[in-house]
């Protein structure tokens, strides 16, 4: 460490210097973060010093916390639901496995997940010591329910289902997964953490929510599609014993137990995502998930038209398509078997769509 401090002028140059290096989200068709609703920028700075690690210091913090999974779990059909809000998708996944673990105390726990699911749950199986049973997909890139059934026994602990899959923007049979949990009296945890703030401004979009009785769990990331800033995201229980299990005694805060994972957790990110809920609201949500799946068709039919075939039609705006070459410039990503994978996410507008196409059509020539 230096000994005498810098001048905040030296500081804020280097700074500015390596802010210049991050992409700026214009031409970013990868990811899954967008800009932030200036709105959740605003309260992030009103609420910038509370810890929701301590919530009888910040009790007005702690009650937007229950606010936020109260207005979700809502929206995911469950009055009286319980959760938090965590870091994101990973936290939440880890933190429903450690559930489904303290219920079934077995000797060997295994859980059984879609090939598709999102690599937090291989850092969760590491972390708690369960064995990762992935089950193949369909050949539409949706988990085989008849092979999910038999990789279930005695040991297994979870079972996993996906709506909104990272790499295919696909969601996998929940439903039938459902029936099955309740068949085998297994944990079922939907991770939505993408298409949790997507599905439910469909129409006709599956039903993979507390609608569900064999549904114990759901992730569903604000941070997301819920444009709030990082990081926010929340896990929600069917039942309050589920949450509790996890308790540990925190005996020099103002609460005397906890059972989130993290300790300190940022407010002003988690009041963002509340906020953007009010200020939006289904109306306004409907809207933005409308645009953003308008736009995944138009890239879908452009991209077909220049002969670059979509992988498998998505449920959510995510898409991922049989073209080798990226244009110059842009940053898509490629999913495990090599396709081009584009998210079509609130900043990726119409224009930048067209302008993608234009230069797949140049690449073409
Ligand atoms: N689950 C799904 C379906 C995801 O798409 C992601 C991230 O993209 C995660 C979990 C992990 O979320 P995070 O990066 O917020 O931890």
């Amino acid at each position: 460490m230096r000994t005498a401090g810098c001048p905040e002028e030296k500081i804020l140059s280097f700074l500015s210097s390596q802010k210049a290096k991050d992409r700026c989200y214009r031409k970013v068709l990868s990811s899954m973060c967008t800009l932030p609703h200036p709105l959740a920028v605003k309260v992030q700075e009103m609420f910038i010093e509370s810890n929701l690690g301590d919530p009888g210091l910040f009790q007005g913090t702690a009650e937007i916390e229950t606010l936020l999974t109260e207005e979700l779990g809502s929206l995911l059909h469950l009055s009286g639901v319980c959760g938090y809000a965590t870091s994101g998708g990973t936290e939440s996944n880890i933190q429903a496995l450690r559930i489904a673990r303290k219920a079934k105390p077995v000797a060997s726990p295994n859980v059984v997940v879609p090939e598709s699911a999102h690599f937090s749950f291989e850092k969760a199986c590491d972390l708690l010591g369960l064995e990762m049973r992935t089950v193949p997909s369909d050949g539409r890139y949706r988990m085989d329910v008849d092979a999910a059934e038999r990789f279930i026994d005695d040991q297994t602990i979870a079972l996993v289902g996906i709506a909104g899959t990272t790499e295919y923007g696909v969601v996998d049979p929940i439903e039938r997964l459902a029936e099955l949990a309740l068949e085998r009296q297994v944990h079922l945890h939907v991770d939505a953490a993408f298409g949790g703030l997507v599905l439910p401004f469909l129409e006709d979009a599956p039903v993979f929510d507390f609608r569900l009785d064999g549904v114990a769990s759901i992730s569903v990331d604000p941070h997301k599609m819920g444009m709030s800033t990082i990081p926010v995201g929340c896990l929600l229980t069917r039942e309050e014993s589920m949450l509790c299990a996890l308790n540990v005694d925190t005996p020099y805060l103002t609460v005397k137990k906890e059972f989130t994972l993290a300790g300190t957790r940022p407010g002003g990110a988690v009041v963002g995502a509340w906020a953007v809920l009010q200020l939006l609201g289904r109306d306004g949500f409907t809207r933005i998930v409308r645009e953003c799946m308008d736009r995944t068709r138009l890239l879908i039919d452009g991209m077909e038209g220049y002969g670059y075939p979509v992988v498998v039609e998505p449920e959510v705006n995510v898409a991922a398509f049989e073209c080798p070459n990226t244009p110059e410039g842009w940053q898509v990503s490629r999913t495990r078997d090599g396709h081009m994978r584009i998210v079509c996410m609130p900043h990726v507008s119409t224009q930048a769509i067209e302008n993608f196409l234009h230069d797949i059509g140049e690449m073409n020539v």
